[in-house]
């Protein structure tokens, strides 16, 4: 969570900076660094300005700090979307997105580890239109131990994300391997090959 109080603070979110780097950079821009603390709660004063809830998580420590601007970044914390629906923002629930698929078929299970450059995936839903664009994605996908993966799936499960919640995680999956041959064309080149080689 950052607020902006006497003093300016800024928190720097990324992963590519060492933890020194982070230090001096705090440093740089005044941010007063607070470890095993966590917020339990904001509130706003008779002056209109943020009170935050301060709490060290190990002993029995309270502190308040007046902001003049919140800015919650709780990631997927219940308690951040608490804070946020206190101050008048509502709250879509959120549900799981960015996961690859369990599929129960006997024949995946020997593809484990078999990667396909280029296929077009179509996600088959209860109550969804078929047009629904966003539900066929072309690209890369990967089979797993237990079902497919790879940037095909996960921007499927992405942009289904709520209709396989509602579904219970139940649905079909259409794979086309060979998404830039015509079908006529696979005829073809398997007969042709059957020709030369049988
Ligand atoms: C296994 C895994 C792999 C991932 N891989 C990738 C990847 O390769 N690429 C990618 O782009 N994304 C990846 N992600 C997603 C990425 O990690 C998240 O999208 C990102 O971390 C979200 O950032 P955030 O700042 O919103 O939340 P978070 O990173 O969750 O940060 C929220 C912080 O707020 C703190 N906090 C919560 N409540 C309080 C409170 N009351 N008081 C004080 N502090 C509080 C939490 O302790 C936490 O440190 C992955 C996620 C997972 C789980």
């Amino acid at each position: 969570m950052l607020f902006d109080s006497a003093v300016h603070s800024v928190i720097i979110h990324t992963p590519f900076i060492t933890k020194k780097q982070f230090l001096e950079l705090s440093s740089f821009f005044e941010v007063s660094l607070q470890a095993g603390k966590s917020v339990s709660g904001a509130s706003v004063d008779a002056n209109g300005k943020f009170v935050v809830k301060v709490e060290k998580r190990t002993i029995d420590f309270v502190d308040y700090i007046s902001a003049n601007y919140v800015l919650v970044a709780t990631g997927s914390s219940q308690q951040g979307y608490s804070f946020a629906a206190q101050h008048g923002h509502s709250i879509i629930p959120p549900v799981p997105s960015l996961f690859t698929f369990k599929i129960a078929d006997k024949r995946l299970a020997d593809l484990s580890g078999v990667s396909f450059t280029r296929v077009t995936a179509k996600l088959m839903l209860d109550g969804i239109q078929k047009s629904a664009p966003e539900l066929t994605q072309t690209g890369p996908m990967l089979v797993t131990h237990w079902g497919l993966s790879g940037p095909v799936v996960l921007r499927l499960s992405a942009w289904g994300a709520r209709e396989l919640y509602q579904d219970k995680y139940q649905a079909k999956l259409v794979v086309d391997f060979i998404p830039d041959i015509h079908i006529e064309d696979v005829k073809r080149i398997l007969f042709q090959h059957k020709d030369q080689h049988a």
